[in-house]
């Protein structure tokens, strides 16, 4: 129903943390939990390195 590629995301860190971080990056997004990078900026659309669990 609503437009999956503009909004933010869930993720799911392997330390099982949850959080939720915005679909495009401007920098390095680290999981709060275990401090392990979760996202990189790649000029446009974000590289997720955790599992997407929902999009909004
Ligand atoms: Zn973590």
């Amino acid at each position: 129903m609503e437009n999956k590629k503009s909004g933010f995301l869930k993720v799911k860190c392997e330390c099982g943390n949850e959080q939720v971080i915005f679909g495009k990056l401007a920098s390095e997004v680290k999981c709060t939990k275990c401090d392990a990078v979760i996202g990189q900026p790649t000029g446009g659309k974000a590289a997720i390195s955790a599992e997407i669990v929902e999009t909004y």
